[in-house]
């Protein structure tokens, strides 16, 4: 057994950027510590790629400034990013043969605000292949397994960033959430993750998957964590041309997030013994159908008893529309996918096939070798449900039943409750090896897909175990608009009155 990287000696992101304050521990120390554990267990399969002289550089840069006594916010962290987001020096492949050799010129912005707050990224992560896929198994260069079984997946298609988060490699990482990619591998890896609201952190630079659903956010072990690496990244961005300058009226910059956990932690604590007396939790009936693992059902429902002691109160609420949701996400999300691919031709930039005789035959080689089989049944569904004939009968009639979904959403969250709490998942994480249909899968995705087709805010925590195998359960809570301040406080409280959040696996 390898040591343990020296990070884990710190409960919190706040716990260890006293210790590199005071100068008890190095940046340095860090980065090393944590590459040597991060090859120790390469049998996760959870980097792509690690640039041990990159991430020392970084390392030392972050020394410098604690020495010097100014150091940023995240001054010496390690994190790592999924291989979504684009960096200088580190390859990009998005999981991706079509990508393999990919480096980009430029950070993303996010990747760029971290590395300006000080952190240190120890490499890039695996994850399914463009964002496609609930279990990480769609990335060309194999399956990630999850540190708690790892004869099981990690969730996907973040499953690289929830699952070194998980065995200790990363205080946090980077992820992304088209229709529940942060929310899910968080679950099943036991971590927590947010996905904000659609528009307030950056897409410039995270390779796109479906542009109207994708929010970049944080995975990391608690809710305290996860302001810490929201925070810096929650910012109006020119270079993203839906990125929002404004939340009702805040501007949307570092510090608006951290303002509003504040605000309601403050309220919590002058509630005293029932800190969150007030506080309505709606819960959809629909997230309680029967397709719901019952332990996974009973372990949700034990975290809002929970919630319940704290003094919020649970309402019940309908999401009429819940049933559409994977459909409607099935034909938005391939239309965008299959839209955003189509510069991947073999002539710009990417794979190109060693066989052709013309330019035609050179592009469609080039793409029917470089991508794998869950993204050509995208671009297939997508270029489908656009074409003449078939655009008003199924993307229309999509975009159309989005906006009834967003409604229900608005409605519950303006008029019944102030929170919407249920599972991420209907089940724990599965086998590897074991996917079922594509379709099995798609539906497996009911319960975080409306999140996005709303744009608000989500969240999964750790909430407990089930299955004979005691595997983690996420509780997800999903905020109104710009809310994610909020979110976060509700999660801490929990997490403030509960540990699973502090379990870890055994090193398998
Ligand atoms: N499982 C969903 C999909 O395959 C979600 C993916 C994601 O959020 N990136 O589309």
């Amino acid at each position: 057994m390898s040591d343990a990287p020296l990070h884990t000696q710190f409960n919190s992101i706040a716990q260890l950027r006293e210790a590199l304050v005071s100068r008890q521990v190095s940046a340095q120390e860090l980065a090393q510590s944590a590459l040597d554990a991060i090859q120790a267990r390469a049998d996760l399969n959870a980097f792509l790629h690690v640039d041990a002289t990159l991430s020392l550089e970084q390392a030392r840069d972050a020394d410098r400034l604690l020495a010097d006594g100014n150091a940023p916010a995240l001054a010496g962290v390690p994190i790592g990013h999924k291989d979504l987001f684009v960096t200088q020096g580190w390859r990009t492949t998005a999981a991706s043969k079509m990508l393999a050799d990919y480096v980009s010129p430029f950070d993303a912005t996010v990747v760029a605000q971290l590395r300006q707050a000080g952190a240190v990224s120890l490499g890039k992560l695996n994850c399914d292949e463009f964002g496609m896929g609930s279990s990480n198994e769609k990335s060309a260069f194999g399956p990630v397994k999850n540190p708690w079984n790892t004869a099981t997946n990690p969730g996907g298609s973040s499953g690289g960033s929830a699952a070194a988060v998980a065995a200790g490699l990363l205080m946090g990482a980077t992820a992304t959430d088209t229709g529940g990619s942060i929310r899910r591998p968080a679950a099943m890896c036991g971590v927590s993750g947010i996905k904000p609201t659609y528009g307030t952190v950056s897409r410039y630079g995270v390779i796109a998957n479906g542009s109207s659903l994708d929010q970049a956010g944080p995975i990391a072990r608690s809710a305290l964590d996860l302001l810490e690496l929201l925070d810096p990244i929650t910012a109006f961005d020119a270079a993203d041309a839906t990125s929002l300058e404004h939340c009702n009226g805040t501007p949307n910059q570092p510090g608006r997030v951290r303002h509003d956990f504040d605000r309601a932690v403050q309220a919590h604590q002058a509630a005293g013994s029932t800190p969150l007396k007030g506080l309505r939790i709606g819960v959809p009936d629909e997230f309680f159908s029967a397709d719901i693992q019952p332990d996974v059902a009973a372990t949700i429902d034990a975290a809002l008893k929970q919630y319940e002691s704290l003094g919020a109160e649970r309402v019940r609420i309908s999401l009429p529309r819940t049933s559409m949701s994977v459909p409607v996400y099935y034909v938005i999300g391939p239309a965008e996918s299959s839209s955003n691919l189509s510069r991947f031709d073999g002539v710009r930039y990417g794979y190109r096939t060693a066989q052709y005789n013309d330019l035609d035959e050179m592009i469609s080689r080039s793409r029917a070798e470089g991508f794998g089989s869950e993204v050509i049944r995208r671009i297939m569904v997508g270029t489908y449900v656009l074409s003449h004939g078939y655009y008003d009968a199924y993307y229309l009639q999509a975009q159309r039943l989005r906006r009834l979904i967003a409604d229900d959403f608005r409605r519950a969250l303006t008029e019944q409750c102030d929170v919407i709490m249920g599972p991420v998942a209907p089940t724990v994480a599965g086998d590897l090896g074991t996917e079922g249909s594509p379709t099995e899968e798609w539906t497996a995705d009911i319960f975080t897909v409306s999140a996005n087709l709303a744009g608000l805010p989500a969240m999964s925590i750790p909430c407990g175990f089930a299955s004979k195998r005691n595997l983690p359960v996420g509780l997800q809570l999903i905020g109104n608009y710009f809310c994610e301040g909020q979110l976060l406080a509700i999660a801490h409280a929990y997490q403030n009155v509960t540990d699973w959040h502090q379990r870890k696996p055994e090193q398998q």
